[in-house]
């Protein structure tokens, strides 16, 4: 059962600040409802005070330039991103991901801010966002800052956000030259949050044979989404091939964290991280070869 709380409606960015401000000590954001109202069903979470954001239309945005990259604003909502034409044609990726995140009804109210402050570990935007080397900017009512988002997430369920703090936005630089990034996860329902699952950007030499620069970025595969840095390593000056997949792949599984649980065991993701991983990083190098 839900326990008793003041709801307050926030229609600006200042109003959530303030509101905020004054009940630091006992209150939650609200936007979608999608996470948090589980959490709170479950008498995890009982605010004293639920500061609902969803009417903020200033940070309801998609905003491109081909200099600056992309900024999402944080209430967009995912069905938003999957739907943005903008999107699908600068960081196609990004729709990829979305497709594939939750039921359309979750995606119609769920927003990309949530997902990320929710900070669970399984979230299919994180590993995205780390492997296009997004950046996530932040505000109290005294200030504003900003931090690469793989400084973002501390652990499970735990983020940077500071007590009367709110997410603003995701910012992502523009997709390098030769460079191609994509993301798959595997799970048992479809649609449901991955058992697994990697994000791999691939930077090819001009020539598109040798690998310039890699991120590989595991998601539910510790208690936060990480990098496989020494995988990521083994590629650069390298040329594709199964060999070096196999060894990069099984570094990336050895680099992982992750926990057993009801829907798998240990090994049992290891091995997935491992496949996917050969798989993510072949997909993108070879887009990437064939990029202008
Ligand atoms: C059936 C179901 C299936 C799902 N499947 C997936 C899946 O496959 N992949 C996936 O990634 N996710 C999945 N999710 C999770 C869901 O999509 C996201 O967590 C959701 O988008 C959260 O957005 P929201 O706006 O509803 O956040 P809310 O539930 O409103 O908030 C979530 C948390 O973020 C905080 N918060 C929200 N906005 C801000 C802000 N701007 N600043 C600071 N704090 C903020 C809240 O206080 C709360 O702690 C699923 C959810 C459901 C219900």
């Amino acid at each position: 059962m839900i326990r008793n709380f003041v709801y307050l409606r926030a229609n600006t960015v200042k109003e959530a600040l303030d509101f905020l401000d004054q009940h630091k000590d006992d209150c939650k954001i609200i936007c979608g409802g999608q996470s948090l109202l589980i959490l709170m069903r479950q008498g995890l979470v009982a605010p004293e005070y639920l500061i609902d954001i969803k009417n903020v239309e200033e940070l309801n945005y998609i905003n491109f330039d081909p200099k600056d990259g992309l900024k999402l604003g944080a209430t967009t909502t995912h069905r938003t991103i999957e739907k943005s034409s903008l999107i699908n044609e600068n960081y196609r990726v990004l729709v990829d991901m979305e497709k594939n995140l939750a039921s359309v009804q979750t995606r119609n109210w769920g927003t990309i801010g949530g997902n990320l402050a929710h900070g669970d570990p399984t979230g299919d935007p994180g590993p995205v966002f780390i492997a296009l080397n997004s950046t996530v900017k932040m505000a109290t009512r005294e200030r504003e800052r900003t931090m690469p988002i793989e400084e973002f997430f501390i652990d499970y369920f735990e983020t940077a956000l500071e007590e009367g703090e709110l997410l603003l936005e995701v910012q992502i630089p523009v997709i390098p030259p030769k460079t191609a990034v994509s993301y798959e996860k595997f799970n048992i329902i479809k649609n449901d949050q991955g058992i697994v699952s990697v994000a791999a950007s691939i930077t090819t030499e001009a020539n598109g044979l040798g690998c310039k620069d890699a991120r590989i970025v595991l998601g539910a595969a510790a208690s936060t989404p990480i990098r496989a840095k020494k995988a990521e390593q083994m590629l650069i000056g390298q040329k594709l091939g199964d060999k070096l997949l196999d060894k990069v792949s099984i570094k990336a599984s050895e680099e992982a964290d992750p926990v057993p649980d009801i829907h798998a065991s240990e090994e049992y993701r290891r091995n997935l991280i491992k496949a996917l991983t050969k798989k993510m990083v072949k997909k993108s190098w070879e887009q990437a070869k064939t990029l202008a």
